[in-house]
């Protein structure tokens, strides 16, 4: 039996080990991936604390993690078409399976491995222009903002945007924003470290969430009307209340990060009198990863920055905990199976 090395995370145990397991062989549509980079998400942190129930779509109490990857195709099953060993691509995060979406890493096995398989209708190419470590990370940290702000929340050119939580979604967040032409960009971290890069990665101002003044401070950037929208990346429930004293009639709370907790809305004559909307998001649509990659092998966009550090495989319990544990302040941590 041919083996390759993975990391697996037991949800009834919350244990998370590198170990050898049988390396798969595609079926009929698929592909089997040889893994070149892999992102540490923090949807990965709180899976392996068990903030999150178990998926319930998972076949069995074990996964391999990591819904982020980027790789060459090794093999391909039989009906697969347009793919060829060699070949540079980025997975989805996710599919649609009989109408319900599927994760990769959480309901069936993911990228922290040196083999991945795909459905073939999950591949999206890669340009050589991109690193691969910029290329895995594309799907979800990137997309998943990207998403949220042009499709959930549909953002608009000079309308005012919150976005709470600068870490891997909202850096990027504020990125996709300055992009699309949104103004002002208001970050709001409490990290000193955070808020200095939003300012670096495009934001107009950046507010420290414990500081009093936050209110007027918002209302003096937004000339006294409030936000358009704010934008929760960091699925903490303080911030969502913080975020609905701080909205524009008819602002819109966008719920990025996940929490698992619920969500209360203290005064519910002034959010209906206000016309405030609440919009949950999850993931992104499929041309999400397509577009994001042309926009940046076109210059447009670049996740160099977003890097903050490249990890072995083997490494993968230590990646989870500096992650967990903001150790240097990480956007992304990639992991790269041995070569
Ligand atoms: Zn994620």
């Amino acid at each position: 039996m041919a083996t390759m090395r993975a990391a697996r995370l037991n949800l009834s145990t919350g244990t998370l080990s590198v170990e050898d397991v049988e390396k798969p062989a595609p079926g009929t549509g698929e592909v089997l991936v040889k893994v070149e980079a892999a992102g540490v998400c923090l949807s990965d942190v709180h899976l392996v604390r068990g903030y999150f129930a178990k998926p319930r779509l998972l076949v069995g109490d074990t996964v391999t993690l990591g819904h982020e990857t980027a790789g060459t195709v090794a093999e391909v099953g039989p009906d697969v078409a347009g793919w060829k060993p060699g070949d540079r691509v980025v997975l989805q995060a996710g599919e649609i399976r009989d109408g319900q979406v599927w994760t990769r890493g959480v309901d069936y096995d993911g990228g922290w491995a040196e083999y991945a398989l795909a459905r073939q209708d999950t591949l999206v190419a890669l340009p050589d222009a991109i690193p691969f470590e910029q290329g895995a990370i594309i799907p979800d940290a990137v997309s998943t903002p990207w998403g949220a702000i042009t499709t959930t929340a549909h953002v608009g050119p000079a309308q005012s945007v919150g976005v709470w939580g600068i870490g891997g979604l909202g850096a990027h967040g504020v990125q996709l924003l300055r992009a699309i032409g949104a103004c002002p960009i208001i970050a709001i971290d409490p990290s000193p470290a955070a808020r200095e890069r939003a300012l670096a990665f495009g934001a107009d101002l950046a507010l420290d969430s414990a500081d009093p003044d936050l209110r007027a401070a918002i209302r003096d950037a937004t000339g006294g009307a409030g936000l358009e929208f704010a934008f929760d990346f960091a699925g903490v429930t303080p911030v969502r209340e913080q975020a609905l004293k701080v909205l524009a009639p008819g602002g819109k709370l966008v719920l990025v990060g996940l929490s698992g907790q619920p969500i209360t809305i203290e005064n519910s004559t002034k959010f209906q009198s206000a016309q405030f909307q609440l919009l949950g998001h999850y993931g992104s649509p499929q041309e999400a990863v397509g577009q994001l990659i042309r926009l940046e092998a076109a210059g447009r966009l670049d996740f160099a920055r977003s890097i903050s550090g490249v990890m072995g495989l083997e490494e993968a319990v230590e990646a989870v905990e500096r992650l967990e544990k903001k150790v240097g302040d990480p956007i992304r941590i990639v992991l790269r199976p041995a070569a």
